[in-house]
């Protein structure tokens, strides 16, 4: 067994995918505001600049003061930028456009990929106080990405149950060796979780068996069905918990907020290694 240290600080899990359209966003808002339910601290961070997020938790764009841009161009502190939502014990730092500037801006800086991470040293006193912190990145493998897989302890990969899912799960992973190599040789991948999924769809079934047949328990056990209240809520900028809290999607998301929390407890509060 590998040391263990006491478990201090959040635990910093990014959601990444560079498929856009897969549920990234539904699955940090919505794990966000299950952990937030099972009494957990959660801080979420918006990492893309469409702050699809943001919007979904009801931080219009005129009320996102401070962004992560902010935070990542060191023109803010990290206490300036949090903004509350409408769930409880869940606090988000919000994007904006501007963040799509972000390659740009940073492109002499050598520590670009180290941006987020020293955001979060900086603040560690401040974010003593959450149990997670969740990183909603932006559909592609660019320098936001980056940032958050060297800033985080783990990753949540969501793969919608279609055609062509598995595919692009290479090239994540060989980016994830990058970052482990370079970086963050502890970053662990905590899980994929599948979303979008039909049990009437022989498709989905087959996506399924391919990735628990390849990945193994990587894959978590809890699957998001499609779900209709599910894209119907970000319009009315609450999380599916608060607009259908008995929906299908509020339970999936209920449940895999549960093995989250069931699969920390067995790496002995573990942040990384495993
Ligand atoms: P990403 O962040 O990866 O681009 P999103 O989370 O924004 O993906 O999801 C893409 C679209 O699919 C959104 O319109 C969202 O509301 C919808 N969606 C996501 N998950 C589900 C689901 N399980 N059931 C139905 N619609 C979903
Ligand atoms: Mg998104």
């Amino acid at each position: 067994m590998p040391q263990t240290e006491p478990p201090n600080g959040p635990k910093i899990i990014a959601i990444a995918n560079q498929k856009g359209g897969v549920g990234k966003t539904t699955t940090t808002i919505n794990l966000g505001a299950a952990l937030a339910e099972q009494g957990k601290s959660v801080l979420l961070i918006d990492l893309d600049p469409q702050g699809n997020a943001s919007t979904g938790l009801g931080v219009g764009i005129d009320d996102r003061k401070v962004t992560t841009y902010d935070l990542l161009v060191g023109e803010a502190k990290l206490a300036q930028a949090l903004h509350k939502t409408v769930v409880d014990n869940l606090v988000i730092i919000p994007a904006t456009t501007d963040l799509s500037s972000a390659d740009m801006a940073l492109i002499d800086n050598e520590k670009r990929s180290f941006l987020l991470r020293q955001v979060f040293a900086d603040a560690a006193n401040a974010l003593s106080r959450y149990d997670y912190i969740l990183i909603d990145c932006p559909p592609s493998l660019n320098i936001l990405t980056v940032n958050a897989m060297v800033a985080a302890h783990s990753l949540i990969v969501p793969l919608q149950s279609e055609f062509f899912a598995l595919e692009g799960l290479s090239q994540l992973i060989l980016t994830v060796r990058d970052v482990r190599k370079a970086a963050n040789p502890d970053l662990r991948i905590e899980g994929i979780a599948l979303t979008m999924f039909d049990r009437r769809n022989n498709l989905s079934l087959q996506v399924e068996d391919d990735a628990r047949e390849n990945m193994g328990d990587m894959v978590f056990k809890t699957v998001i069905p499609r779900n209709v209240r599910l894209s119907e809520a970000p319009s009315f900028a609450v999380p599916v918990l608060i607009y259908d809290t008995t929906s299908k999607g509020s339970e999936a998301y209920r449940a895999l907020a549960k093995e989250l929390i069931t699969k920390e407890k067995s790496h002995g509060g573990q942040r990384n290694g495993a």
